[in-house]
């Protein structure tokens, strides 16, 4: 009989913010693999789980994609429950839907759980609001690296009105920039570039859109990071943002 595959979303970083979803289907596996983006300290949900690290990065060899889900066919074949632990949130930037749609082929019970992607968390945590009445219409969430080099519609994305969250965006500062440059968006629009969002060790650098490069330059921005961009970038919840209808209303 198969076992099933929960492809689950461990959050940004904070082991705080995991749902109660993800720590029931932790607290069931036998088996779970990890991406390198997830916080470790999740695996206190599953401790006499089998933990099978299986991320991109960090200096090691990729792990393919195709062993990965071999690997989850195996197990959920073997009656086994599998976690699949992902940054963030499954299906933001994280193949979750093409890892259940492999699965589903061959007859495995697939299970998707949310979680907190990060260019949700980092804005929240530096009180930025990506959607502001009257400033902020929307917010278009933009991955910078693709794998066939295609390219996004810049042009259309600058004269969006919605706040740009740009995620694997910070070897692609230059091209971004030009990009939104040339489809016309505003040099000081501001920009936030948000590393290790959620974590003690995140850091903001704070900036506008023709000087975000040389300013990510001199902060040393490094990986992971989230580039918010839009006329909310500079606001924080924090800061007093007083809304026309509060004003009007005469109240402190
Ligand atoms: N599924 C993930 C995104 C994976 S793509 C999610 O929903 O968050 C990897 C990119 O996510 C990184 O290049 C970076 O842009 C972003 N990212 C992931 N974790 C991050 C963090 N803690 N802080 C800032 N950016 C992060």
């Amino acid at each position: 009989m198969n076992g099933k595959v929960w492809l689950v979303g461990a959050g940004p970083g904070d082991p705080e913010l995991l749902t109660l979803k993800a720590v029931r289907a932790l607290n069931q596996a036998e088996i779970v693999m990890i991406d390198d983006l997830v916080n470790p300290q999740v695996l206190e949900h599953c401790a006499d789980a089998r933990v099978i690290a299986v991320g991109k990065r960090g200096g090691c060899r990729s792990t393919p994609q195709t062993f990965i889900h071999r690997l989850m066919l195996r197990y959920s074949r073997q009656g086994k429950c599998v976690v699949r632990l992902k940054g963030g949130d499954p299906c933001i930037f994280g193949r979750g839907s093409e890892e259940a749609d492999w699965l589903a082929q061959y007859g495995v019970e697939v299970e998707l759980v949310n979680g907190i992607t990060a260019g949700l968390a980092g804005a929240t945590s530096c009180g930025i609001p990506l959607t502001l009445r009257g400033i902020a219409r929307g917010v278009t969430l933009v991955t910078a690296h693709t794998e066939d080099d295609s390219s996004l519609n810049w042009a259309a994305l600058a004269q969006g009105g919605t706040t740009l969250v740009v995620y694997m965006g910070v070897a692609k500062l230059a091209e971004v920039r030009d990009s939104l440059l040339a489809g016309g968006m505003r040099v000081d629009m501001p920009v936030a570039l948000i590393e290790n969002a959620s974590l003690p060790q995140q850091r903001t650098c704070y900036s506008q859109l023709q000087a975000m490069q040389q300013a990510a330059l001199e902060f040393e921005l490094k990986s992971p990071a989230i580039l918010l961009i839009g006329e909310v970038a500079c606001r924080s919840a924090a800061q007093s943002i007083e809304p026309e209808w509060l004003r009007a209303a005469g109240q402190p």
